[in-house]
């Protein structure tokens, strides 16, 4: 018996997360402010050039702003990366490269393991 997989995280530490319409990246993306450090020079798995899609997400925390997500995604090799933003990032973007786990019924975690594979 296999563990339940979603297409896209269901929670953001613990916290739901409502996901908006995938997207095609456009060139418009690149001149927004979330993604002012992001270029996309290639998928870093699969090297292709083609644009990713991109998804954007909300993570309500019953207080505050929450957290806002852009989860990029290869569509040839399924390569998923997440930008974060939020009050506790100071507002800056960091990004996470998802994995198998985050895909289970309980959501993605930010691991200290999983942040110290990051390299932009
Ligand atoms: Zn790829």
């Amino acid at each position: 018996m296999s563990e339940k997989r979603f297409a896209l995280p269901i929670a953001w530490d613990g916290h739901p997360i409502v996901w908006g319409d995938w997207k095609p990246v456009s060139g418009m993306t690149f001149c927004g402010g979330i993604t002012k450090n992001y270029g996309w020079r290639g998928c870093r798995q699969c090297h292709t050039r083609i644009l990713p899609r991109t998804v954007l997400g909300h993570v309500d925390l019953g207080i505050g702003p929450g957290i806002n997500l852009s989860l990029f995604r290869c569509m040839t090799c399924g390569y998923s990366t997440v930008l974060e933003m939020s009050e506790f990032t100071n507002h800056d973007v960091r990004e996470w490269i998802l994995d198998a786990s985050d895909y289970g019924l309980e959501g993605s975690w930010n691991t200290e393991m999983k942040q110290g594979e990051l390299t932009i």
